[in-house]
């Protein structure tokens, strides 16, 4: 029988390429929830549309159609018909993507079609508030944590070769500034739910997160 994991935690702790992992091993269905709220950003930012103007923002986001298609190199992000898996990486995304975030009504909607793709379980999502509002019924929970300069430094090898030129220093600063809105806005803030099993992955390869993962769901 399948189970879900419900993987949450700061940008850069590692949580996706975990999840990923774990999610081969047992062969269950990732899920990356921070991809939908990138993709929403981007076709937010492409039409200018402010996530100040909540009104416009959930006016278009009826006509948002965001697909999470699993492949052999990683999960491909596809936005009304086009494949947006590397745009949604920019700098531009990361800048704002906490603001659209904030939107009642869009959570509402991403969160509804994040519990549809769990129905069945088999599932390792990862986001910010998976354990306490999306799959509060879980049977794995995992909060990652590691220190703010250790995820800026696995932040900045991931950043798109072509996107403008940062330092370590500036990008932890606005990775700080995301944590800093994801943990304090309204809406199911970044929280580590009761129930959950704390990582702390500064100092752990992903191997080791991934097993201790795996023995979990094992039990
Ligand atoms: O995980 P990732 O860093 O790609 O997420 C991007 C942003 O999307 C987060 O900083 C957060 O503002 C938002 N997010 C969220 N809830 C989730 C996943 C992501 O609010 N479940």
């Amino acid at each position: 029988f399948k189970i879900n994991i419900a993987i949450d935690g700061p940008a850069g702790a590692g949580k996706s390429t975990v999840a990923r992992k774990v999610a081969k091993e047992l062969s269950y269905v990732y899920v990356d929830t921070g991809a939908m709220y990138r993709a929403v950003t981007w076709d937010m930012l492409n039409r200018g549309i402010d996530a100040e103007d909540e009104t416009a923002v959930l006016e278009r986001m009826g006509a948002i159609d965001i697909e999470l298609v699993p492949g052999d190199e990683g999960q491909r992000v596809w936005l009304s018909g086009t494949d947006v898996t590397d745009e949604i990486r920019s700098l531009a995304v990361n800048r704002t993507v906490s603001r659209y975030a904030q939107i009642e009504g869009l959570r509402a909607e991403l969160s509804a079609a994040q519990r549809q793709m769990a129905l069945r379980k088999g599932v390792v999502m990862d986001g910010r508030d998976i354990g306490t509002t999306v799959l509060p019924d879980a049977e794995v929970k995992i909060f990652m944590t590691a220190t703010v300069e250790e995820r800026a430094r696995r932040r900045f090898r991931e950043l798109p070769e072509s996107d403008e030129a940062i330092t370590l220093e500036q990008l932890e600063s606005e990775i700080a500034q995301r944590d800093e809105l994801d943990r304090n806005r309204e809406v199911s803030p970044l929280v580590c739910a009761a129930d959950a099993t704390v990582l702390d992955t500064t100092n752990m390869t992903i191997d080791e997160v991934a097993e201790a993962i795996v023995r979990q769901a094992d039990l």
